[in-house]
């Protein structure tokens, strides 16, 4: 759901807008792909909508076609950037670590990846 409330202190909304600095690697119509101002692999880029969802149940819900429209930019990225291989996350919630609440896939390339998330 949009929520003008919601934008206002959004640093992604910022983003997206040219409001906020970043370092945008690829872009589609409807979603931006930038690097993780403090990234945990080789490769870290953020895809974001350009329009404001709170998480990815929120958005998968309201508007799937733009979903997909975000994974196809991830593995753009992936492609673009690295060997195509890569790990696609949503943190959902503050327990699952989402600390910025406008919804996000970090696209988590370039090396061989363990598994220990928690
Ligand atoms: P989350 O913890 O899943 O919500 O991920 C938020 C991510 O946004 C973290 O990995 C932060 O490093 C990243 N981040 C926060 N502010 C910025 C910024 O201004 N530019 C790029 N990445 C940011």
């Amino acid at each position: 759901m949009t929520s003008v409330d919601a934008t206002q202190d959004c640093i992604f909304c910022k983003i997206v807008a040219g409001q906020l600095p970043a370092d945008v690697v690829a872009t589609s119509e409807r979603s931006l792909a930038f690097r993780d101002i403090d990234p945990q692999a080789p490769v870290h880029v953020l895809v974001v909508p350009r329009e404001h969802h709170g998480d990815v149940s929120v958005l998968a819900a309201a508007d799937p076609a733009l979903l997909a429209d975000m994974v196809a930019l991830a593995d753009q990225v992936a492609g673009e950037l690295a060997d195509g291989q890569y790990r696609l996350i949503f943190n959902s919630g503050p327990r699952a670590g989402q600390s910025v609440f406008h919804v996000h896939g970090h696209v988590i390339s370039g090396a061989q990846l363990g598994w220990s998330p928690a």
